[in-house]
């Protein structure tokens, strides 16, 4: 375990699957959590879990495509907790599979926003805030599809491989100032993401895990139990890294 007492995270997409885990996790290793999401009923849920654990949390309901809504949940966060030591960047959306051709425009717009423009945003408005306390640790939430392309993925792909790549040049233009940046690739992780993905089927979970070589998807809590590492102490030399947690999948 950790230990996060008198430590600050930010959490995006702690409404759901990975980020709620993480913001769950991080609340137990001792640390005060905001935690954002889009959706009211996500946010409201998650907090329900910290207060049951004993932690302590802050909800704020934020879009991360919009610059404005980070700046004032990060904002909220100084008032409530006084500083900020850790940050994952986490929100993010699926994208139907299409081909490059009958990829949809706006569709490609929202992944593309979503996933990879809001982490632009999020450390924008983070970094400045973590320097005023001598530094702190960011992780964002790439993909295996963010080190590996996939078939009818491609808007997904870059904006999973524009988060590893935003993630490494951050950390390198911030190296200096002890702030680290690094990129977490999650492999299936067992969260409703997943369940959209198969169509909430048996058939359709037996399919992906079939192809998993550890037989097996992930869970919320492997992934948690990896960003709190990356943002402790312990993780301490890892920075502009892309740390893949998937089971081995991309390893072949
Ligand atoms: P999820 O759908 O369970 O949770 C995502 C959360 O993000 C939801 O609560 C949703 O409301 C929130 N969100 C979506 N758009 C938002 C916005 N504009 N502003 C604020 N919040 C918003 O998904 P998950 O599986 O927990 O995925 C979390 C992250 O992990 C995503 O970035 C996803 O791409 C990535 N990921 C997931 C897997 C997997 O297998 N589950 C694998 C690799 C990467």
């Amino acid at each position: 375990t950790f230990d996060y007492s008198g430590k600050v995270a930010f959490v995006t997409g702690a409404g759901s699957g990975i980020g709620r885990a993480t913001a769950l996790a991080f609340a137990e290793a001792g640390a005060s959590v905001t935690i954002v999401d889009i959706s009211e009923q996500g946010l409201a849920e998650t907090a329900a879990l910290i207060a049951a654990a004993g932690g302590k949390s802050l909800s704020v309901r934020a879009d991360v495509t919009k610059s404005a809504e980070i700046k004032a949940a990060l904002e909220k966060t100084i008032i409530s907790f006084g500083r900020l030591d850790a940050a994952f960047n986490n929100a993010g959306i699926e994208q139907p599979g299409a081909s490059i051709v009958d990829l949809d425009e706006d569709l490609l717009d929202r992944v593309l926003n979503v996933n990879l423009k809001s982490v632009f945003l999020c450390m924008k408005h983070q970094i400045p805030l973590m320097l005023k306390n001598g530094g702190g640790a960011i992780v964002n939430t790439s993909s295996g599809a963010g080190v590996m392309a996939i078939r009818n993925q491609s808007g997904y792909c870059a904006s999973k491989f524009g988060v590893t790549v935003a993630s490494k040049v951050a950390a390198l233009e911030y190296a200096d100032q002890n702030i680290r940046v690094n990129a977490l690739c999650p492999g299936i992780i067992d969260t409703p993401m997943i369940a959209r993905y198969t169509g909430g089927t048996e058939e359709g979970r037996a399919r992906i895990i079939k192809q998993e070589p550890v037989g097996r998807m992930g869970k919320p809590e492997e992934i948690a139990a990896t960003v709190l590492f990356l943002c402790s102490e312990q993780g301490s030399f890892i920075t502009g890294h892309a740390l893949v947690a998937d089971g081995a999948q991309t390893a072949g």
